[in-house]
């Protein structure tokens, strides 16, 4: 493969590319660069796939797989079956999981090598311009250095006893199966961990200091899916805060709320808020800013304010998700080292809550369509699943389409149920390619299925027009 970078360019440096963090965004940076012909090395400090294959994306949706076995066997009994009362193994899952994530960090190391990449598995930091240090002392010369840290869980700060509690980088490999947890924040991490535990057979706690759930999703979707998780046996408790964590003599936590509420777990996750990995890659030796929350600032080409340093990821803080680091690692890879410029698109993205149920969702919620929108279109149904009937469980589906009065486009899609997110991911290229409501009316319902109710929503249920400013 011949470099795209011409040799004058390459000067004395060990690297063309070093990239810092071997999850999704710095692993797709470094084998898209090393295929263009630059000469990359990659710096990993734990584990080699990052968080979304450690202890994210990928470890929790096994976990969310097993939670969800439980209303299955329930289920399995009004259709015919008998089913011995099922006993559940949390060492058997853990291992099983394990061994998956062994597995697929393995593949992340096997295609860095054979794309040529240089591994080290290492900490590292930058040193100075175009300059690397590894975690034993070793220091390289690099053209370019691309920042792919992504993020860590933030613990807060001044809560007695709160190194009692875990964090998500812990919860996946606990001992032993919490008989009661607590679940400390109102995000998509700490819904989808109640969730988790409450179908493996824990009792959940969720405190969240506002007064509703997953701040930024539609309303109807956080209202259904508040009284799912009731219906679930999650006891939630909105507008609180940890005000003390203690170790009581039987080994359990004690929980004092500020709102005077107490209570004992076994296990505390605190699923408060994740922040950028930047303490001590030595962004101020070279002068990287930073924004207000702390997060590399960069430009549409994920340019920092330094030359020759580059940052992707979540430690951009531009929308943390696995699929957005990719694509910018991509792009910032085609883009430099193979003279083929673009940029990830960061406008309607589709996104899924695995709570159970599940959460699809794409484009403008009601509230911002009635903000942004001359006049706003909503049509939504709520409907007791097919495979409810016969289970006799409260399986119910929740469909919203925001859709653009004056245009009839489609410009959301919020679903709450099973498959939900599946789903999103097709209705996100609807909305991209400027669907109409027309469109869905006209487009053959495939029967019977949750989807089809997505072709026969004929009646608006509301139209807003907004208010004159
Ligand atoms: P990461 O994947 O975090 O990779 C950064 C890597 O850099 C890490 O391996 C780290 O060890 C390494 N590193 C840090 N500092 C250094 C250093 N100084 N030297 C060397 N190496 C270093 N996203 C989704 O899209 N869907 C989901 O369902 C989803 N679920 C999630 C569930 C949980 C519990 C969590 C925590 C996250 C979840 N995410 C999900 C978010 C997703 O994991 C991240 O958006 C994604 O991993 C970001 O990729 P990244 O490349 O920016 O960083």
């Amino acid at each position: 493969m011949t470099s795209a970078i011409p040799a004058a360019d390459r000067g004395d440096f060990d690297f063309d590319l070093f990239v810092i963090g071997a999850g999704s965004g710095g692993v797709r940076a470094a084998r898209i660069a090393a295929g263009h012909g630059a000469r990359v090395g990659i710096a990993e400090a734990f584990r080699f796939g990052g968080t979304c294959v450690i202890r994210g994306c990928v470890p929790k949706k096994l976990l969310v797989y097993a939670s969800r076995f439980a209303d299955d066997f329930a289920a399995a009994e009004g259709f015919g079956w008998s089913v011995p009362k099922p006993a559940f193994d949390w060492s058997r899952l853990i291992a099983a999981k394990d061994k998956e994530i062994a597995r697929l960090e393995g593949l992340y190391r096997e295609n860095l090598a054979r794309s040529s990449a240089t591994i080290f598995p290492l900490r590292a930091k930058i040193a100075g311009p175009h300059c690397v240090e590894l975690a034993d002392g070793r220091r390289l010369r690099c053209r370019d250095i691309l920042i792919a840290t992504g993020g860590e869980p933030t613990m807060p700060t001044g809560i007695p006893g709160l190194e009692l509690a875990i964090s998500s980088n812990e919860v996946f490999d606990l001992p032993a199966l919490p008989g009661r947890i607590a679940i400390v924040g109102g995000g998509y991490i700490a819904v989808e961990f109640a969730g988790i535990f409450a179908g493996l057979g824990s009792q959940v706690s969720l405190i969240y200091r506002r007064p509703a759930l997953l701040r930024g999703f539609d309303d109807d979707v956080v209202a259904e899916l508040s009284r799912a998780c009731v219906e679930r046996g999650i006891m939630l408790r909105p507008s609180a805060n940890v005000e003390r964590l203690d170790k009581r003599d039987t080994g359990a936590i004690g929980v004092t709320l500020d709102n005077g509420d107490t209570f004992e777990a076994d296990q505390v996750l605190v699923a408060t808020g994740r922040a950028p990995a930047t303490a001590g890659l030595g962004l101020d030796t070279v002068g990287v800013a930073l924004d207000s929350s702390g997060g590399i600032l960069v430009d549409d080409r994920s340019r920092t304010s330094v030359a020759g340093i580059f940052a992707v990821g979540d430690v951009t803080r531009r929308l943390s998700l696995t699929p957005v680091a990719i694509r910018q690692g991509h792009a910032f890879a085609d883009s430099l080292y193979g003279a083929r410029p673009w940029q990830a698109d960061l406008t309607q993205v589709p996104t899924a809550v695995f709570s159970t149920p599940e959460i699809g969702t794409v484009g403008l919620t009601e509230a911002e369509a009635r903000e942004t929108l001359a006049i706003t279109d909503i049509y939504k149904t709520s409907f007791r699943t097919l495979k409810a009937t016969l289970s006799g469980s409260g399986e119910r589906m929740l469909m919203k389409l925001v859709v653009d009065g004056q245009t009839d486009r489609l410009v959301g899609a919020h679903l709450l149920g099973p498959d939900a997110g599946e789903m999103v991911q097709i209705l996100a290229t609807l909305l991209r390619t400027g669907a109409t409501k027309a469109d869905l009316d006209n487009t053959m319902p495939l029967h019977p299925s949750s989807a089809e109710e997505l072709m026969t929503l004929r009646t608006r249920s509301a139209r807003h027009s907004r208010p004159a400013r």
